[in-house]
């Protein structure tokens, strides 16, 4: 149990020593917009109010696009996306002496242990801040009530942003993710036109294609077959819908109903986040 220690460890650095955020907001009036949110809009903010960077959390099941959003505002705010899939991955592609144990976990689409997880993850941590990084945007990280309980016990985490996509976009999502092998870029080759239906709203998300030199390049994650992918969202249910709760409870949870594709999507939650992309301004006034 060593390598949770170094998690667990109280420590004394900017990512450890923080107030939460959450008390400064929770008073103010809650959104009209679409979207459920528990919690009231966001102070405009880039960093908060004690000087240090933002610490959150996006919870969601497989496929509902937490890498994107997460890896948008990072970029935004200035914080490292830190996403425990990706954790995996890498050491699965080190070859090191976990990558056939973990190899066989994630093919079955189950989770690693919170031992393995916690450990992968305090190293990233610890390699960060080494380089001076502060501030995170977690993303597949607590997905079980015990992870979240140990991040609870060793930092204060201002905001947990729940991305909710309905079950038959998911699996559609998931079948049509692509990766370029040679630049890392991130597609989707599925268009997903749901028609409105019960008092649900129709739902048009276009295909994120590659451009031309990606186009012979891509691959698929091996986890992202159907038999897997549906192991996936049974366990999300089982082992990490209750970390929903978990925030819910803290009122640290933000709900935020994706209405559709990438640009719709990314406009909506910065707004209720508060935020403005001036990056994005920038490009569509070009
Ligand atoms: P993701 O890219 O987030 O879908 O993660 C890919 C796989 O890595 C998951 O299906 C799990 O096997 C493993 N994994 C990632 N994050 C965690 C976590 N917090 N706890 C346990 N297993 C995880």
């Amino acid at each position: 149990m060593a390598v949770l220690g170094r998690l667990l460890r109280p420590r004394t650095t900017a990512l450890y020593t923080i107030r939460t955020f959450c008390s400064s907001y929770s008073t103010s009036s809650p959104p009209s917009s679409s979207e459920i949110a528990v919690i009231p809009p966001l102070p405009a903010f880039g960093k908060i109010t004690d000087g240090r960077n933002v610490q959150w959390v996006f919870l969601g099941c497989p496929g509902v696009g937490k890498g994107t959003y997460a890896s948008r505002l990072s970029k935004l705010l200035g914080v490292p996306h830190i996403a425990t899939g990706d954790l995996v991955r890498d050491e699965l592609s080190s070859k090191g002496p976990l990558s056939s144990q973990l190899a066989e976990i994630v093919n079955q689409g189950k989770l690693v242990s919170d031992e393995i997880i916690i450990n992968l993850l305090s190293q990233r941590l610890e390699a960060g801040e080494a380089k001076g990084e502060s501030g995170f945007i977690l993303d597949g990280f607590p997905r079980t009530i015990r992870q979240a309980e140990i991040l609870e016990g060793v930092t204060n985490i201002d905001l947990v942003i729940n991305l909710k996509l309905r079950e038959e976009a998911l699996l559609a999502k998931c079948l049509g993710r692509r990766t370029c092998s040679q630049c890392g870029g991130n597609y989707n080759v599925a268009c997903i036109d749901i028609k409105a239906d019960d008092g649900n709203p129709a739902m048009y998300m276009p295909p994120l294609l590659p451009p031309a030199n990606c186009a012979s390049k891509l691959i698929t994650r091996s986890d992202d077959t159907e038999e897997v992918v549906k192991e996936r969202l049974r366990i999300y249910n089982e082992k990490s819908r209750p970390v929903e709760e978990f925030y819910r409870m803290r009122g640290k949870l933000l709900e935020f109903d994706l209405p559709g594709g990438i640009p719709e999507s990314w406009t909506k939650l910065l707004q209720v986040l508060n935020l403005d992309d001036h990056e994005d301004k920038r490009s569509a006034a070009a």
